[in-house]
């Protein structure tokens, strides 16, 4: 028998864009007296959306409570670019890279397709398109180090790609900025907040979703016991699709990375800024460096995305007055992309928390008899997690699934040294990844 209280919890700042532009949606009410389930799903994110619905479809007769701290939609999920990649970032080309990238791909492209028949059979409507993806390079250093690489690994993989020079770029993407791109055609884009609320109010009937509902104290052992301040939840099985809070309910205790990272929205731009932009319609374009660079999109209802800054954020909060600075920084690097757009300003800005491991490896599998977790995607999570979710709830009911092995063979998040260690560690680590990336801003 197990005791943990769960102290740290998540906090929403109301600033997500995603869901600010959807209609309002009313929220599944919070538990509110003690109840008793077969399973017990913590986090509707990806991992946890993914999890519930699978135990429901694997056991119809069995219950499911998952269980949100916050609202659905304002979590990671729904505050993400709105990219479901189907390729890996970074292939490597020995045998057993290229085998690893087979195993990852065949997850991402499960993922994908598991989105699309939930879109269609319950009539999600959250922008989901197939337009790919460029992946750009700013410097000739991001092209020779990571664009023509890159390219060689599609070609050992047999995807296809094309590659395209900087003019035909720059009429493709409206900005003059970068010096190439990979074409890749698999890639989707999306609203991510209205696919996860769509996932959520999609549920089988045997999962019960309570939100605003956050997990304060959690018992394992034989049976499991959930604390929350409207009442118990206990259960004879569990999955945990917490992200990078994990930590706190005992898991993976000095493996977890958790990271932040901003993204803003423009306003819609009009008719004769379109115009002026004189692009193609909804395009998505990823960088050579994550951390340095900039995610974009255009988005079907003619709004920019910008993300950058990915910083290492172990207490998962940020103050107003920093948002307000990610904003005035976001807008500057608008303007020296789009110089032909002066006047449009940043919508919304807000920040999101990403779980990385040091090897990349997510927390996925059996943590106790009766705990499973998906957490820790490395930031790609709607691939990631989806299939991770769904993996964890066949683990968890001895289903056969191939793909299980394959999430296996991902492997496990490395142990980190003890903080301050860490903290130091990764803030070095991360300054000189910021520093050898420079060019590629
Ligand atoms: C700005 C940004 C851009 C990104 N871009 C992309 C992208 O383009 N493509 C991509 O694939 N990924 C992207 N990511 C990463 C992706 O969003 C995450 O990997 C993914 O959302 C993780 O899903 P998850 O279900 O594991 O976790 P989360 O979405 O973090 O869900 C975990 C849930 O657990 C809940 N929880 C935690 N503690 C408790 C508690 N005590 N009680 C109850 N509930 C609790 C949280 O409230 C949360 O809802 C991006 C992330 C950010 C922030």
């Amino acid at each position: 028998m197990s005791l943990r209280h769960v102290s740290h919890l998540p906090v929403n700042d109301n600033s997500n864009g995603w869901s600010r532009i959807l209609p309002p949606r009313t929220p599944k009410a919070a538990l509110a007296s003690d109840v008793e389930v077969d399973w017990i799903v913590i986090g509707a994110g990806y991992a946890g959306l993914a999890a519930a619905r699978r135990l429901a479809e694997n056991r119809p007769g069995d219950t499911i409570a998952l269980i949100e701290a916050g609202e659905v939609g304002e979590n990671a999920s729904g505050r993400n670019s709105g990219f479901a990649i189907d390729l890996p970032h970074v292939v490597g080309s020995s045998k057993d890279e290229l085998e690893g990238s087979h195993r990852y791909m065949a997850l991402a492209r499960f993922a994908i397709d598991y989105h699309e028949s939930r879109i269609a059979r319950h009539g999600i409507d959250c922008d989901w398109t197939q337009p790919g993806k460029y992946q750009t390079a700013v410097s000739d250093k991001g092209v020779r180090d990571f664009l023509e690489p890159f390219a060689r690994e599609l070609e050992a993989l047999d995807e296809p790609y094309t590659w395209i020079d900087k003019p035909d770029l720059d009429r493709r993407l409206g900005t003059a900025h970068f010096k190439a791109a990979v074409y890749t055609p698999g890639c989707r884009l999306l609203n991510p907040a209205a696919l996860v609320r769509g996932l959520a109010d999609s549920l089988p009937e045997n999962v019960t979703l309570y939100e605003n509902t956050p997990v304060t104290g959690l018992e394992t052992g034989r049976e499991i016991c959930v604390t929350t301040a409207g009442g118990e939840v206990r259960g004879s099985q569990m999955i945990l699709g917490v992200n990078a809070f994990a930590e706190h309910f005992g898991y993976y205790i000095r493996q977890l990375l958790p990271f932040a990272a901003n993204a803003s929205l423009t306003r819609r731009l009009t008719p004769a800024e379109r115009d002026a932009l004189g692009c193609e319609d909804n395009w998505g374009v990823t960088p050579a460096n994550a951390f340095a660079s900039i995610t974009m999109r255009f988005t079907n209802d003619h709004r920019i995305l910008i993300r950058n800054n990915i910083y290492y954020n172990p207490k998962m909060r940020e103050t107003q007055g920093f948002v307000a600075d990610i904003a005035r920084r976001h807008k500057k690097l608008f303007d020296e992309r789009f110089p032909m757009l002066p006047d449009v300003e940043m919508e919304y800005t807000w920040t999101g928390y990403i779980c990385f491991s040091q090897n990349g490896a997510p927390g996925f599998g059996r943590l106790a008899d009766n705990v499973y977790s998906s957490v820790c995607q490395n930031a790609i999570g709607v691939t990631k997690g989806t299939a991770g979710g769904v993996l964890a709830a066949d683990m968890a009911c001895g289903v056969d699934n191939e793909l299980i092995g394959y999430m296996l063979d991902l492997g496990q998040p490395s142990k980190l040294p003890p903080r301050p260690l860490l903290d130091i560690g990764v803030r070095a680590r991360l300054a000189w990844e910021l520093w050898n990336a420079r060019r590629e801003v």
